[in-house]
């Protein structure tokens, strides 16, 4: 009797542990671990924000991981489908992980491989394809794939067998029982996983605060197919070149509608290349044309023009054509453009800055605003309680999504879905689930989860203190005093130089500039001639401080004040 007590108390936890996801969108990662076997669940990267200049991407933090080769424990890495905030980070992360044996889907392998291209210097990875069905056992964790609908095909979600009970993780996700090129959601094998028994249910939550149920892709067509028929001119689509799946409709329709296709954009290349290779994306031989400039060889009405920059990114293809700055497309009226995305927010102004020009240039305008001509690729609520009706779950895990989303979700599971509130559990990044049979708790430990900067080809070298520095710059700039002092007489010779940049015009400044010249002047020569021995650092920080206070006082923005002084 006393033995068995003593057994149950050492039963081993299985920890979940999320190391990016939650409470944002993208940087997904996650990791189940259980003894000294980790399975880790996707490795992505989110955009940087607001006030971050020069970084170009956040990825997750993996210091629990390489401390102590932790690493060495990794069975294996599983990835749920190709979009970038779920496998972006692998490039920054793989080699420092050991570059362990990865699972993944032929066309999110492809754009792994792709990915992995365009960071010079790394490994080359083991990646173990797998599909809907595949099962295959790492360590502890028995795991089976299963194909799910989402705006990407060969996404996958996961079923796990583990020690303390049974997990399904649903990727990103929505019910589509009419999608565009690939298979409807396939309702019986979710009710044959749900009726394994669940213990834990982690599911998408990013379309968790919108009531109703996703748009099925077969409406969007519809719609789209609207425009088609009635254009004249030359039809300019913009879209997300991760949404395979409008792509398809596109080309498809197209070909119905006598037009060629003209590819815009790096990444738009890349992925119509790369899904018609592995014949994931069906096009007629000679739809797609070879060069852009070759539209000039069609007429009007025989000519659709797909390309990126919907958001009004300044760097994308469509933006290009709108400047004119693109070699071989421009903007004539007529032409009628289709924004197929609906607007990230954070890029309101630029997409309406982008549409006023579009109009300026006589162009007609649909947007998603307009008519449905965008599903997002996320559960609402009405699929979101489905799935928990399916799945039956003991315990329920809102993730991918910020907190809000998370919070939408698990109110959605503990008022419609009746799961108890206690059994419903809200994870911040870095935060430990322990999880054992009928039983999960938070540990009070944690592990790093901060961001991890990217910064050109730098993994984490952009810490704290350069990004303070960087947003001080960019808000109020930069301003340089140099100064030469006569080492034997301590004056300050010539008037000192002054750099200033982001801050003030200098020629019109010149009244604040001999000021500035005169309290420079003076708080040197004030240490310099008392006859001490003169401390430099103590001088520059003095300098720093009294002309950051002064230019305060004047003008009330904080340059970042660099004094030189060079002695002679
Ligand atoms: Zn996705």
């Amino acid at each position: 009797m006393e033995k068995e007590i003593i057994t149950k108390q050492t039963e081993p936890y299985l920890k979940i542990i999320p190391l990016g996801g939650l409470g944002e969108v993208g940087r997904n990662m996650m990791l189940l671990e259980y003894k000294d076997s980790i399975l880790v669940i996707d490795m992505g990267f989110r955009m940087p924000e607001d006030g971050m200049p020069g970084i170009d991407y956040i990825i997750p933090n993996i210091a629990y991981l390489t401390k102590n080769k932790k690493y060495k424990n990794i069975v294996g890495v599983l990835f749920t489908h190709g979009h970038y905030d779920h496998i972006g980070a692998v490039p920054y992360a793989m080699a420092r992980l050991g570059n362990p044996p990865m699972y993944a889907s032929p066309l999110t392998k492809g754009i792994i491989l792709k990915r992995q291209e365009e960071v010079p210097m790394q490994p080359k990875l083991k990646i173990i394809e797998v599909k809907d069905g595949s099962k295959i056992e790492l360590g502890p964790f028995k795991v089976e794939f299963f194909r799910q609908t989402h705006t990407i095909p060969d996404n996958l979600g996961m079923f796990i067998e583990t020690p303390v009970g049974n997990i399904v993780h649903t990727s990103d996700f929505k019910f589509d029982k009419h999608p565009v090129n690939e298979k409807p959601t396939d309702f019986n094998k979710l009710n044959e996983i749900g009726k394994r028994g669940i213990t834990l249910l982690m599911s998408d939550s990013t379309g968790a605060e919108q009531e109703g149920h996703s748009l099925s892709e077969r409406d969007i067509n519809k719609n789209l197919e609207e425009i088609f028929k009635k254009t004249k001119g030359r039809l300019i689509v913009a879209t997300f070149s991760s949404l395979i799946n409008r792509l398809q409709q596109i080309i498809t329709l197209s070909e119905k509608y006598g037009r060629k296709v003209a590819v815009v954009g790096h990444s738009m290349k890349t992925n119509t290349w790369l899904t018609k290779e592995l014949g994931l994306l069906k096009v007629k031989k000679g739809t797609i044309l070879k060069k852009v400039s070759d539209v000039n060889n069609y007429k009007d009405e025989e000519v659709t023009i797909m390309c990126t920059g919907a958001q009004g990114e300044e760097s994308a293809g469509l933006m290009k054509i709108v400047l004119k700055e693109h070699p071989s497309v421009s903007i004539k009226p007529g032409d009628t453009m289709i924004f197929s995305s609906s607007v990230i927010p954070g890029n309101e102004r630029a997409v309406q800055y982008l549409k006023d020009d579009l109009l300026r240039q006589k162009a007609i305008i649909y947007h998603y605003g307009m008519m449905d001509i965008h599903a997002g690729g996320h559960a609402k609520q009405e699929e979101l309680l489905e799935m928990m009706h399916i799945m039956k779950p003991e315990f329920f895990m809102p993730v991918h999504g910020q907190y809000s989303m998370l919070v939408a979700n698990a109110r959605l599971a503990e008022e419609e879905a009746n799961i108890p509130k206690e059994n419903i559990i809200i994870m911040d990044n870095g935060n430990i689930l322990n999880l054992q049979k009928h039983k999960a708790y938070i540990d009070k430990k944690e592990v790093p989860a901060n961001y991890v900067m990217v910064d050109g080809l730098g993994i984490g070298d952009v810490g704290e203190v350069v990004l303070r520095d960087r947003q001080a710059l960019a808000e109020d700039g930069i301003f340089v005093i140099i100064a030469i002092v006569n080492r034997k007489t301590g004056k300050v010779q010539t008037s000192p130089d002054i750099i200033s940049r982001g801050f003030v015009y200098l020629k019109e400044s010149q009244e604040l500039l001999s000021e500035t010249r005169r309290i420079v002047v003076g708080s040197i020569e004030e240490a310099t001639g008392s006859g001490k021995i003169v401390n430099w650092t103590y001088m520059k920080d003095k300098v720093r401080d009294d002309i950051g206070e002064f230019l305060f006082r004047k003008t009330e923005r904080r340059p970042m004040v660099l004094p030189v002084i060079i002695e002679v």
